[in-house]
C-alpha cells in the first residue's frame, strides 16, 4: 500500500485524479479511477450525509444493520487496497495552474491533479429545537426512511413548497400526516395551497414547546403551544439543502438553479477536466444513485485520459509503440495490481519478478 503523504507544500503530491469529498459517491468514483490505472487520491473531511445513517436501507448486498460509518469505513479500505490515497482533511482552496492541472490545498495535504471531482455533497438546513435525534423520529431521507412510518402518524415540518409536497406524498404511505408550521406563515403558491387543503393532512401553526420520547429515545408526541398534544412516530424536516459547491464556483463551474452542480450524463461539469458526483449534483438523493454517478465519473474520466488506442500521428510522433511502452497504468498503480493478495486475481505467478512461480496461496 501507498505510504501517507503527510505535509508536503514545497513538492505537492502529484496525482491523476483528485476526488474531493469521500461519501459513496467520491469513493466510487476513487475506486473506478484507481482500478483502471489512473493514480487517485480523495480528500474527505468526513461527517457527510452518509455517516449520518443509523443504518442503511435501499442498497441491495448491505444489511439494514450496517451504519454509515461502517458503509464508508469499507469503502476507504477498498480504495486503499487498490492504491488510492485517502486523506481526512478539508479542502479549503482550488486554482488552476498554468500547465491545466488543478493545485488544491487542504489543512495537511496539498496535491496536483489533472483531474478533480466534486463529490462534496450538501447538508440539511436544521429546524430550530426541541428535536428528536436523527433516525430516531427526525428523518431527511423520505425514500430510505417512509417505508417505517407506513400506517404510522407522521409529521412534515416546513412552511415551503417542499413541505407542502412532501406532506401530499406522505399520504402515499399513510392517512395519519400533519403540516407543522411551527408559527411560519406558509411561503407555498396559492395553487399548492389549495391543493394541499384538498388533501386529508391537518396544518397546525403553533410551534412546539416539547416532545417525549420512550425509553429508546424514539420520539413518541411533540406539546404545541397552544397545550395540545400529538403523537408522532417520527418525520422530516423541510428547510432546504446547502450544496457545498464554494471550491467547484471558484474555478468557475456552473450551477444550476435550485444550487446544485449542473453536469451532463457522465458527471461532466462545464470546466474541462472537473466532474462532480452525488448529492452535490441533480437527482434522487440515494446511495445507489451516488455509487451510480460515482461508477460513470469514475469511467468518464478514464475514457477522457486513457492511452491506447493511441492515434498513429501520436504513434509516429513518438517514433513508434514498443511493448515496453505499456501497460498505461502508473508504475506503482501496476505493482499493487500484481501483489493484488486477498483479491479475486490474487498475487500473480511470479509476482516478485525471481523468476520463479509463487507457490499457492490457502485460498487458491
Ligand atoms: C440521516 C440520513 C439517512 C439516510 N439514509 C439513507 C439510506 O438508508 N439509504 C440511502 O440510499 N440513502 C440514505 N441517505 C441519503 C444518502 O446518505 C446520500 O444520498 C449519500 O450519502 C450521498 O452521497 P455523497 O457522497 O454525494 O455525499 P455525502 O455522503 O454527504 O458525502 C460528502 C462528503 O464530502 C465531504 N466534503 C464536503 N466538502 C469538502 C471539502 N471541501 N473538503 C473535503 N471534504 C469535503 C463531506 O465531509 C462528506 O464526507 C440518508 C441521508 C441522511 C441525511
Amino acid at each position: 500500500m501507498h505510504s501517507y503523504v503527510g505535509v508536503m507544500s514545497d513538492h505537492p503530491e502529484e496525482y491523476e485524479v483528485t476526488v474531493v469529498g469521500g461519501g459513496p459517491a467520491g469513493l466510487t468514483a476513487a475506486l473506478y479511477t484507481t482500478r483502471l490505472g489512473h493514480d487517485t487520491a480523495v480528500i474527505n473531511r468526513g461527517g457527510g450525509r452518509a455517516a449520518m445513517m443509523l443504518d442503511t436501507h435501499n442498497v441491495i448486498g448491505v444489511t439494514e444493520e450496517t451504519s454509515g460509518n461502517e458503509f464508508l469505513a469499507t469503502g476507504v479500505e477498498q480504495v486503499q487496497s487498490y492504491g488510492a490515497d485517502y486523506h481526512q482533511d478539508f479542502v479549503t482552496d482550488i486554482e488552476r495552474l498554468e500547465d491545466g492541472r488543478f493545485h488544491l490545498t487542504a489543512g495537511n495535504v496539498e496535491v496536483v491533479s489533472e483531474f478533480v471531482v466534486f463529490a462534496t455533497g450538501f447538508s440539511d438546513a436544521r429546524p430550530d429545537p426541541p428535536l428528536p435525534r436523527t433516525g430516531k423520529g427526525l428523518h431527511y431521507c423520505l425514500h430510505c426512511d417512509a417505508y417505517m412510518f407506513v400506517d404510522e402518524p407522521v409529521y412534515v415540518m416546513g412552511h415551503g413548497e417542499a413541505a407542502a409536497h412532501v406532506a401530499m406524498i406522505m399520504l402515499n404511505f399513510t392517512p395519519e400526516v400533519d403540516l407543522l408550521l411551527r408559527g411560519d406563515e406558509p411561503t407555498w403558491s396559492e395553487e399548492t395551497d389549495t391543493q394541499l387543503r384538498a388533501h386529508p393532512i391537518d396544518v397546525v401553526d403553533d410551534d412546539i414547546e416539547s416532545m417525549e420520547k420512550d425509553d429508546d429515545g424514539w420520539l413518541e408526541a411533540f406539546v404545541f403551544e397552544d397545550g395540545t398534544r400529538r403523537e408522532y412516530k417520527g418525520g422530516f424536516p423541510m428547510y432546504g439543502s446547502e450544496y457545498n459547491t464554494d471550491l467547484a464556483e471558484s474555478i468557475g463551474v456552473e450551477l444550476n438553479e435550485d444550487g446544485t452542480i449542473a453536469v451532463d450524463d457522465h458527471g461532466r461539469t462545464n470546466v474541462e477536466k472537473v466532474y462532480a458526483v452525488g448529492d452535490v449534483v441533480p437527482g434522487h438523493n440515494q446511495i445507489p444513485v451516488a455509487l451510480g454517478m460515482g461508477a460513470k465519473a469514475g469511467i468518464g474520466i478514464h475514457y477522457d485520459a486513457r492511452t491506447f488506442p493511441m492515434s498513429l500521428e501520436d504513434i509516429e510522433a513518438r517514433g513508434g509503440l514498443s511493448k515496453e511502452d505499456v501497460p498505461a497504468v502508473s508504475s506503482r498503480l501496476e505493482d499493487i495490481a500484481v501483489h493484488h493478495e486477498g483479491h479475486a486475481g490474487g498475487p500473480r505467478a511470479d509476482s516478485d519478478g525471481d523468476g520463479e512461480e509463487e507457490p499457492a496461496s490457502a485460498d487458491d
